[in-house]
């Protein structure tokens, strides 16, 4: 357990001893007569003096390693959870045993009790990084340290950037109760999304999730197998505008969105960090990237609904941005090649337009008046999907060199819809919250279920396996099912690790 840790925390004892050596003592009285237990800890939480205090979380884990002593309930254990478990997983292991929370020592006159005795500091593998030590972390392990910091918003301060004595091993709440960051950052780090943000899944296996969270910033949270779940979330450079709007490659390494000052920006992951953002030569609203793992078209809509796209040339080079027929009265959908745009059109209808020999074509209509077009992944025979003037369902398809005639299919969404990869399911939410799955059948027929949960903005991923969505209470949640599920949904779950 680190000691005294903290510079501005001076023990009445060592004040003692320099006011004799300075011969200053007079004016220390007034140091010296202050409370010698102060209720609170040096960053304002009150002391916390039994181990059966209620506001003791005794059983804190970070990635599987208990805490003994634990750390305080609530905004301070998801936080320093957050710490923990990202320090796990990029800075280095935690080792069991090495890593500790709450101390009821005793504060031997002390005039400010360590934010231990607070339950709102932690140490971790304390033996490797002991107080009083420099330079107990490579370069590139402090850079990651830093990344964690930065993703809490000055709301935890690392004993390794005291300005006198350094603490590398110690990690604490900075700052007090009353502070209206700690609880905004938790649920940020909880997976909250910024009011009206969208989602954005990687489609081949949703293991990756992008949005825009509570502070705006660009986040991605990641599943991987085994008993280590959901990871993140994870900070990539780059905010969104106001409305959150983001759209991802399949590749889960590539995520578009508008930057605050309007233009499309791309952050890219290169195998071992987020890199970016790339701000594209291209401004406007609501960036669908084309879905191919290729990766080489972004379309958009400017201010006054006119359809724009930029892409990459074989150079690497992105490029744009050039204007395509047809004006959007709201969201576009691509197919999987990026040789087409789907809209609603500015009367109302369903509309399309494409690349062929060299240049776009269009505007042209394919259904009804509707909105929320979205796509299929199949360039050759498109299925699209949309909501029509009645508030109902409908598809059309490609075939045969003709667009079908809008067939009405079961549900009543409010949008926007997601389609599989092959076409064969769009998942939504209805007017009460429901989120709803409509499939096809191997007859060819359609059937819609209740999935697992209420909220918005759902999307469809994993071989239709894992729907994942904003819940009610603005944070993320996924319904999922495989054959230990018995094939039926489960869930609703929060993909979250923190809670
Ligand atoms: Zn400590």
């Amino acid at each position: 357990m680190c000691e005294n840790h903290d510079p501005r925390t001076i023990d009445r004892r060592t004040l003692l001893r320099v006011a004799g050596a300075a011969g200053i003592g007079a004016s220390l009285v007034g140091v010296a007569a202050a409370p010698a237990f102060a209720a609170n800890s040096q960053n304002g939480w009150s002391g916390i003096t039994s181990s059966s205090d209620t506001r003791l979380d005794r059983s804190f884990k970070a990635s599987g390693v208990a805490f003994p002593g634990g750390v305080r309930r609530g905004d301070v254990s998801t936080v320093l959870r957050y710490v923990a478990s990202e320090f796990h997983r990029t800075v280095e292991p935690l080792v069991v045993g090495w890593c500790w929370g709450w101390a009821d020592r005793d504060i031997r006159g002390k005039e400010v009790l360590s934010n231990h005795a607070s339950a709102t500091a932690i140490d971790v593998n304390a033996p490797d990084h002991p107080l009083g030590a420099e330079g107990t972390f490579s370069t590139s392990q402090v850079t990651r340290i830093h990344q964690i910091l930065d993703m809490c918003e000055g709301t935890i301060r690392w004993g390794g950037d005291y300005s006198g004595r350094k603490d590398e091993m110690h990690f604490e709440i900075n700052v007090p109760p009353s502070s209206s960051a700690l609880p905004r950052v938790a649920a940020k780090l909880l997976g909250a999304v910024v009011t009206g943000s969208q989602l954005a899944i990687t489609a081949a296996d949703a293991s990756k999730v992008f949005y825009a969270d509570g502070s705006g910033r660009m986040v991605n949270l990641w599943f991987s197998g085994g008993d280590s779940g959901w990871h993140g979330p994870s900070a990539i450079q780059g905010t969104t505008g106001a409305n959150g709007a983001v759209s991802a490659a399949k590749n889960g390494r590539n995520v578009f969105y508008t930057q605050s000052d309007g233009t499309i920006a791309n952050s890219w992951f290169d195998g071992s960090k987020w890199n970016g953002p790339y701000a594209l030569p291209a401004e406007g609203n609501n960036p669908v990237v084309a879905p191919t793992a290729r990766m080489s078209r972004v379309f958009f809509t400017k201010d006054d609904g006119s359809i724009a796209n930029a892409w990459r040339g074989s150079d690497g080079a992105w490029r744009g941005e050039g204007r395509i027929p047809g004006k959007a009265a709201g969201p576009l959908a691509s197919q999987g090649d990026g040789n087409r745009v789907f809209f609603t059109d500015e009367d109302g209808y369903i509309a399309n337009s494409w690349f062929n020999s060299g240049s776009w074509h269009g505007s042209s209509r394919i259904g009804g008046k509707g909105t929320y077009p979205a796509a299929s992944e199949n360039s050759v025979n498109p299925t699209v999907f949309y909501i029509s003037a009645g508030g109902v369902l409908k598809v059309v398809k490609w075939e045969h060199g003709v667009w079908s005639d809008p067939v009405t299919i079961p549900g009543n969404p409010v949008g926007p819809l997601d389609v599989s990869a092959d076409g064969s399911h769009v998942v939504y939410a209805e007017a009460d919250g429901q989120i709803r799955n409509t499939w096809r059948g191997g007859s060819g027929a359609w059937h819609a279920n209740d999935l697992p949960g209420k909220g918005s903005n759902p999307v469809i991923a994993d071989n239709e396996r894992r729907v994942v969505f904003i819940g009610e209470d603005g944070r993320i949640y996924n319904t999922w099912r495989s054959a230990a599920t018995d094939g039926n949904w489960a869930g609703p779950s929060r993909i979250s690790h923190l809670d």
